[in-house]
């Protein structure tokens, strides 16, 4: 695993080499987006394990190249509860997420032999490797320079395993025939994004 870092938005190098999938993960100054909180940190993986940390620019958040690739309907965008993500990415940088796979989603519909659905879970069963999530609440406005290798470590970690995550929730989804209600629910994330966005954060199916 290479990590690089960056700040503002990627060159349109970077953006060009992503070619089938991405995984994404983002780092924010906590849970309140938009009325208190900022995103902070954008982490991709690419498919040959390079880690990218992106630190957006938070007078104007322009970043034209990265927003290419988030719009590019042919780049699969990997994450684990993109209902947060998704928020996040397209009010501050002005976009529409394409083409998603979200690992956490994938869980609950088929791995329905446990209630453990965090990343850490998925990890561990997946790829047989314990992560730490302690580091995960921390200051992500330093300046990139400044995070520590521990604050990197923990920021790459949340990408790093989520291909192999989800070609293994994939397999399962398709050997139970769960794969279609799982894509109705990733077009349903659009919808879902705006009830966040327009205050409605209970589950308005339950009674
Ligand atoms: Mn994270």
């Amino acid at each position: 695993m290479k990590i690089t870092k960056i700040k503002g938005d990627i060159t349109p190098e970077i953006a060009s080499s992503f070619k089938n999938s991405i995984a994404i993960d983002t780092e924010a100054t906590g849970l309140q987006i938009p009325e208190r909180d900022k995103l902070s940190l954008i982490q991709i993986c690419d498919e040959m394990e390079n880690v990218f940390i992106i630190q957006p620019d938070k007078s104007n958040y322009k970043a034209p190249n990265l927003v290419s690739v988030l719009e590019n309907d042919k780049i699969l965008k990997i994450g684990h509860f993109l209902r947060f993500d998704k928020n996040a990415l397209e009010y501050f940088l002005k976009c529409k997420l394409k083409n998603i796979f979200d690992t956490k989603i994938a869980s609950k519909i088929v791995r329905t032999y446990t209630d453990m659905h965090g990343l850490k879970n998925l990890v561990q069963e997946f790829c047989n490797k314990s992560i730490d999530k302690r580091q995960g609440s921390s200051d992500w406005n330093k300046d990139i320079d400044e995070l520590s290798d521990k604050q990197l470590q923990y920021a790459a970690n949340d990408v790093i395993y989520l291909h192999k995550i989800k070609d293994n929730l994939e397999k399962m989804l398709i050997r139970e025939k769960r794969i279609e209600i799982f894509n109705r629910c990733l077009e349903f994330l659009d919808t879902r994004v705006e009830l966040d966005q327009k205050g409605f954060k209970e589950d308005i199916f339950e009674h």
